[in-house]
């Protein structure tokens, strides 16, 4: 973790404006081959457990994961026609990030970009595990 500092919330900020402007296309089929995880994932467990469909997929999103949300939940959808997963309701749910700030030194957790310090208004911040995502929960009947 010695080069986990770092001003990633900014950068990806403007990067995302970017992305927004001329990268539509491949932004999606990021958020799809995510999707196409999820599925296999929740198809998975429900094969294990026996069971003949997935009735519900919850999702976890740290606050830093490069994803937008209604573009992943959109995605799911697509990727689960005919699948076990094809009829579930799928959710999704940003997760904070730890920030410590390298001016002040206060420890705080983020829960919206842009990244700033709570305590001294700082862009110098160390975030962790807000880059995650997780299958939280998985519904099957
Ligand atoms: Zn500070």
């Amino acid at each position: 973790m010695t080069t986990a500092r770092h001003r990633r919330p900014a950068i990806g900020g403007a990067q995302r404006r970017q992305d927004e402007a001329g990268r539509q296309g491949e932004k999606t089929v990021h958020e799809l081959t995510l999707a196409e995880n999820v599925i296999a994932i929740a198809e998975a467990a429900a094969r294990r457990a026996g069971a003949r469909r997935v009735t519900r997929v919850r999702l976890a999103l740290g606050l830093l994961a490069h994803v937008e949300t209604d573009t992943l939940l959109y995605c799911c959808r697509l990727a689960a026609r005919d699948t076990l997963a094809a009829d579930a309701e799928f959710q999704a749910e940003r997760r904070p990030a730890q920030a410590h700030c390298g001016d002040c030194g206060r420890q705080a957790e983020l829960a919206a970009l842009p990244a700033r310090c709570p305590g001294c208004g700082g862009e110098n911040l160390d975030l962790r595990g807000g880059e995650e995502m997780k299958v939280v929960d998985i519904g099957i009947s």
